[in-house]
């Protein structure tokens, strides 16, 4: 971050009074510009004893399959941005069960809510973001072609779940090791 987002001037990187990180602070008009991790939210879209995917359109992991799943917006509840992110990506039309995995990607600044979603009906249309959308039974899901890994392990517990007829939620994270 080079200027101030309030007045413009040149920011520094300084420790403000009474914190204990570094952020870019504004020397003109004192503005603080805090930095925080996104939220990524999305669904399992779940009609019967099937799971809906989607194939990327975009990169990164252009090809790859994936969950419907995407930045929540301002003014949105976490079950909005989900239920939205749905439709957009899939076209499908889902209703909420229960918040299946939270996933902390720190490295990225990024927390993934995974909620476990029925679709209304069987109907669906991939979106823009989204070169095609099909339903997987579980034993058909293409584990080495998933795109992410908050995904890889959402679907995982998925199964854990449905094996141990269990509704539990799951805490994930990844972290990278530099070495
Ligand atoms: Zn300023």
């Amino acid at each position: 971050m080079n200027y101030c987002s309030n007045c413009g001037n040149s920011v520094e990187l300084k420790i403000p009074d009474g914190d204990n990180v570094a952020r870019f602070v504004c020397p003109k008009c004192g503005q603080i510009h805090y930095q925080n991790p996104r939220m990524v939210v999305g669904c399992i879209p779940v009609w019967q004893d099937k799971i809906l995917l989607c194939k990327r359109a975009i990169e990164p992991k252009y090809g790859k399959w994936t969950i419907p799943a995407g930045f929540l917006e301002n003014n949105e509840t976490v079950e909005q941005g989900a239920i939205r992110e749905t439709m957009e990506e899939s076209g499908a039309d889902v209703t909420i069960v229960r918040l299946h995995v939270l996933y902390s990607l720190p490295q990225v600044n990024q927390v993934y809510a995974i909620f476990l979603a029925h679709m209304k009906t069987a109907d669906f249309d991939a979106g823009d973001e989204t070169l095609e959308c099909r339903f997987y039974e579980t034993h058909e899901i293409p584990w080495d072609k998933i795109a992410f890994t908050a995904v890889h392990f959402s679907l995982e517990k998925y199964i854990e779940n449905l094996k141990t007829n269990d509704t539990q939620t799951y805490l994930g994270k990844l972290i990278r090791k530099y070495e």
